[in-house]
């Protein structure tokens, strides 16, 4: 199929896709049933028509207002739409048409769904890390190439090491540095998060997330925002996914300058 028409096709099922995750966002944190029927205004609880439901496209239509009672419609959803599609053409882009370009997809639509959550709601739902661990050691094992690895074992034990290492050097950097983003409870959430991604990415990548990705891009984005809108709390979590999503396209290139400039 011409290559074009394969992205038009990646972006529109993106948009699809991230109209699915917008539904995730707002009914996790809200513990309602993902699948619970049709979408509803949160103000007026009117349902919304599919017509209404468009991605992206309904948003403009609608210029950010319910059709009923005008209540403003917020940004994020036809960001997390936009974001979703540009994620999907990039893994296609990247990794071709391949079971692992599914994988980094489906990783990255879950760091989507974390990333708004915790932006707003300031936490890390459960529900999405805890079998995201699981399924990055189940996945590990059915695609070892995920980790550069031979044999479905030697993907699972490096997926388990990249959850145990991944979650353990960000406790030792919370540990050491977590003055400027201290919140309730330690963020254990993130730890968890962590994990997931380390499973998935294995123990170099996620050490370049926790060590040098996630504190630069906190320090430079954390630190605008808190000037911009005077936040209190910034949550870590998105930084930790933006980092993600670097190591995922540009970590090899990363890694490998790094042990050049390091060993010579
Ligand atoms: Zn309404």
């Amino acid at each position: 199929m011409d290559q074009g028409l394969v992205f038009s096709l990646v972006f529109v099922f993106g948009l699809l896709f991230g109209s699915f995750l917008n539904v995730c966002i707002r009914r996790i944190p809200a513990e309602e049933q993902i699948w619970a029927g049709r979408s509803h205004c949160r103000s007026c609880k009117k349902m919304i028509g599919w017509t209404d439901n468009i991605p992206v496209i309904s948003f403009c239509v609608l210029k950010a207002r319910c059709r009923h009672c005008k209540a403003r419609i917020g940004w994020s959803y036809p960001l997390v739409e936009l974001a979703t599609g540009i994620l999907f053409v990039a893994c296609v882009a990247r990794f071709g048409q391949t079971p692992l370009a599914v994988v980094y997809a489906l990783l990255g639509a879950a760091l989507i769904v974390l990333t708004v959550i915790d932006f707003h709601e300031m936490f890390l739902p459960d529900e999405i890390t805890l079998p995201g661990i699981s399924i990055g050691v189940i996945v590990s094992f059915f695609l070892p190439q995920l980790h550069g690895a031979a044999t479905p074992w030697a993907g699972l034990w490096a997926a388990v090491a990249g959850a145990l290492v991944g979650s353990g050097i960000l406790t030792v950097i919370r540990w050491l540095g977590g003055l400027a983003f201290k919140r309730e409870a330690m963020g254990l959430g993130d730890l968890k998060l962590m994990a997931m991604v380390g499973a998935f990415i294995g123990v170099y990548k996620a050490g370049l997330v926790d060590f040098f990705l996630a504190p630069i891009l906190g320090a430079l984005i954390g630190l605008a925002l808190k000037l911009r809108d005077g936040r209190e709390e910034i949550p870590f979590g998105p930084f930790l996914a933006a980092g993600t999503l670097i190591a995922i396209f540009w970590g090899d290139a990363i890694l490998n300058w790094y042990a050049h400039w390091l060993f010579g």
